[in-house]
C-alpha cells in the first residue's frame, strides 16, 4: 500500500530541532505512547534524516571543536564506506562504555539521537563525566543500508524522500545476526566493529540501539520503546545482572520523563544476536534498545511517520545520557533492578514485529 502522498514537507530535522521541538515543555505527556501513529494521513518523508555524507561532515565538525573528541574510521562498509567511531577516552582504567546505532540501516532516529549526544560532550556541562566514563559512540554502522545504497531491491519500500534505508546491508545481510561467528567471516561492517572496538577495549557496557515496528503495547497503551538484556544462557549471571543495572538507569530515566513507555522486548537467545553474542564472547554488558517505529520498511506498519521524531530522538539522547552519567559516578552499582520482574512484555496490537 502506497497511498501517502510523495509530497515532501520541507521541513529539515535541523530546523526541527531549532524550533525547540526537543525541549521539554514543548513534549506533552504521554505523547510518544499515544500520539503520533501512522495514521495513513502522515507522511513518511527519509529527506529530512541525515544523510552519510552529512553525518561525516557533522562527526568531522565535531571532532574540531571537541578537544576530547577523537573521530577515528574503524572500517568500510561493503560498498566502500568510512565506518566511524567517535571516541572520548580520557583514562584507560574508566569504565568504558560502547553506543552502536544503525545495525539495521532503516533503523535512524537512534543516530539522530547519538549525533545530537555527541554535540552534548562537548559543552562545558559534561566535563566531570568525561573524566570518569570512556565512551565510544559507533553511528550508522550500517552505513551502506541507510543510504538505500544496496544490491537488492527497494521499489516496495514506502517512504517518500528520495532514499530508501534497509534493514540490511548491501549483501542482504543482516548485520545483528552476524555475532556468532568467527570475527573474519564476519560482514565488513560487523568485522570492522569487532576488530576496531570490541577487540581493542576492555569495554564494560555496551548499548545496542534499534527500531521496531509501531504496533506494540503495554496495558493497551503504544509502547515509545522496549529493553532487554542478554538472555542467552552461557552469559556470565554477573553479566546479566550489569546489563540488568543498565537497562534500570535507562528505564527510570525514560519513565521520570512522562512521556516515555518502555515494555519488555521479547527477544531471543542465540548468541548471533549482538546483545548476547557481545555479552557472552567479552562479559560486557550489554542493553537492546528499541525504540518505535522504522525509518522505512516494505512493509507499512513498521514505519513510523514523522511526527514522533522528536520525541524519539529526545529518547535516544536522554538514554545515552542517563548511561554516561551513571557509570561516571558509580550510582549504576547500586541502582534497584527489581523493576524488570514487573516489567510487562509487550505485546503486538496488529502483526508480528520484525526481531531485533
Ligand atoms: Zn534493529
Amino acid at each position: 500500500m502506497k497511498m501517502m502522498g510523495k509530497n515532501v514537507l520541507t521541513v529539515s530535522l535541523a530546523s526541527v530541532l531549532a524550533l525547540g521541538a526537543l525541549s521539554t515543555t514543548a513534549l506533552p505527556v504521554g505523547a510518544v505512547g499515544n500520539g503520533p501513529n501512522y495514521n495513513g494521513n502522515e507522511s513518511i518523508q527519509t529527506s529530512m534524516l541525515t544523510t552519510y555524507e552529512e553525518m561525516v561532515d557533522y562527526l568531522k565538525k565535531q571532532e574540531a571543536r571537541q578537544e576530547a573528541m577523537k573521530l577515528e574510521v574503524i572500517g568500510q562498509s561493503v560498498k566502500g564506506r568510512d565506518l566511524y567511531a567517535a571516541k572520548y577516552i580520557s583514562n584507560e582504567e574508566n569504565p568504558t562504555i560502547v553506543f552502536v546505532t544503525q545495525q539495521h540501516g532503516n533503523e535512524q532516529l537512534a543516530t539522530e539521537g547519538a549525533l545530537e549526544f555527541i554535540k552534548h560532550l562537548g559543552t562545558g556541562k559534561t566535563k566531570n563525566v568525561l573524566q570518569n566514563v570512556n565512551i565510544i559512540v559507533v553511528p550508522m554502522l550500517n552505513a551502506d543500508g541507510a543510504m538505500g545504497d544496496v544490491d537488492f531491491s527497494t521499489n516496495d519500500y514506502v517512504a517518500a524522500g528520495g532514499r530508501h534505508l534497509t534493514r540490511t546491508n548491501a549483501n542482504d545481510v543482516d548485520l545483528n545476526r552476524e555475532h556468532a561467528k568467527e570475527i573474519i567471516d564476519m560482514e565488513p561492517e560487523a568485522r570492522a566493529f569487532y576488530e576496531n572496538i570490541l577487540e581493542k577495549y576492555k569495554v564494560d557496557y555496551l548499548i545496542d540501539l534499534h527500531h521496531q515496528g509501531t504496533q506494540s503495547a503495554i496495558n493497551d497503551q503504544y509502547v515509545s520503546g522496549s529493553i532487554l538484556y542478554p538472555t542467552n544462557p552461557n552469559v556470565d549471571p554477573a553479566v546479566v545482572e550489569k546489563s540488568r543495572q543498565l537497562g534500570a538507569v535507562v528505564y527510570h530515566q525514560i519513565e521520570s520523563k512522562g512521556w516515555g513507555l518502555l515494555g519488555k522486548y521479547n527477544g531471543g537467545t542465540g548468541s548471533n544476536i549482538g546483545r548476547n553474542g557481545i555479552a557472552e564472547r567479552y562479559n560486557v554488558a550489554t542493553l537492546l534498545f528499541e525504540m518505535r517505529g522504522m525509518s522505512d520498511h516494505f512493509y507499512e506498519p513498521y514505519v513510523l511517520g514523522q511526527k514522533s521524531n522528536g520525541y524519539l530522538i529526545r529518547q535516544s539522547v536522554e538514554t545515552l545520557d542517563a548511561a554516561v552519567k551513571a557509570i561516571a559516578d558509580g550510582s549504576i552499582e547500586n541502582v534497584d533492578t527489581s523493576f524488570w520482574d514487573t516489567l510487562p512484555f509487550q505485546r503486538n496490537k496488529a502483526s508480528e514485529e520484525e526481531g531485533e
